[in-house]
């Protein structure tokens, strides 16, 4: 059903192996594929001498000492965490540790709106509740060490503290887990919220940069375009989701199955909390009805 966004799933870093995706950015591979995942977490060494880090990734030994063995003899003064996911910053502590670095991020995790009676955090084993930045980055500041200079891109949606992070003077900003070429991600409430992550996206969309280095598989190309499709691809969802709820009162899961065909049952539960994500926002819009508010029980139908 993703036929319509340009996918790319070619990717065979090994897990440690420092990989120098353009002058002055290398890469790292953890060893952590999963079907949220793809092949592991990436992250990014910016600069030559001294450096900044981007997602150190999860609490990972190998992974950990495979990042200070790729910066021995460099100085790490910054490190920046583009989301709170237990994929992305556990590492965190362990990096700064071990180099002093600072660390900058939108801020800690939190949901993206206030929780529903009985309602707990989404896939709760996923969140970094620990996390807390030493700096708490505001979008378009601008952070420069001594050969890079990055620019903060609040991309809330996938996470309320979701952020992007430009590569000034470059063609290159790095997207997290906003938009990756192997995927869309999972946008999940109470986490996650669609109106966000479809501005979010609309925000991408009206920036320069062409290339984009994810934090899972390989570089997004033709950035722009790629995430007009990101764009389209959702409100195909969304039209899909309205004409399933056109034909009488539903609930989440027969949406599911209406709408995901061949879905990777591991995702089962995920793609309720997409189907919920874009739910909200439609009864946000007064598009869609439900009694009380939108939750993963409950039963839609159109509004009016
Ligand atoms: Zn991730």
């Amino acid at each position: 059903m993703s036929d319509d966004i340009p996918f790319d799933q070619t990717f065979d870093l090994p897990p440690g192996q420092v990989d120098e995706v353009m002058p002055g950015v290398r890469r790292l591979l953890c060893n952590n594929p999963g079907p949220f995942t793809f092949k592991g977490t990436i992250s990014y060494i910016i600069g030559r001498g001294h450096v900044a880090m981007i997602d150190p990734g999860p609490d990972d030994a190998d992974h950990i000492a495979a990042l200070l063995a790729a910066v021995r003899g460099e100085t790490v003064t910054h490190i920046f965490v583009t989301h709170t996911h237990r994929d992305h910053s556990p590492a965190v502590p362990r990096i700064k540790t071990a180099t002093g670095a600072i660390v900058l991020a939108q801020g800690p995790h939190r949901p993206a709106r206030p929780l529903n009676i009985g309602e707990a955090p989404r896939l709760d084993a996923s969140n970094d509740l620990d996390f807390r930045p030493d700096h708490a980055l505001a979008d378009g500041e601008v952070v420069s060490g001594l050969d890079w200079t990055i620019e903060a891109v609040a991309t809330p949606g996938h996470t309320a503290n979701h952020m992007a992070f430009a590569l000034k003077k470059t063609d290159v900003l790095f997207s997290g887990d906003h938009v990756m070429a192997w995927s869309t991600p999972v946008v999940a409430p109470p986490d996650g919220a669609m109106s966000d992550y479809m501005a979010s996206l609309a925000k991408l969309a009206r920036r320069g940069e062409q290339i984009y280095f994810p934090g899972h598989g390989p570089a997004v190309k033709n950035a722009p375009r790629f995430v007009s499709a990101y764009i389209l691809h959702r409100k195909a969802r969304e039209a899909a989701i309205l004409r399933q709820i056109g034909k009488g009162e539903t609930d989440i899961p027969a949406l599911v199955h209406a709408v995901y065909a061949g879905l990777d049952p591991r995702l089962t539960k995920a793609a309720g909390l997409s189907v919920l994500a874009h739910l909200e926002d439609l009864v946000t819009r007064g598009t869609v009805a439900t009694a009380g508010a939108p939750s993963i029980e409950g039963r839609y139908r159109l509004a009016g």
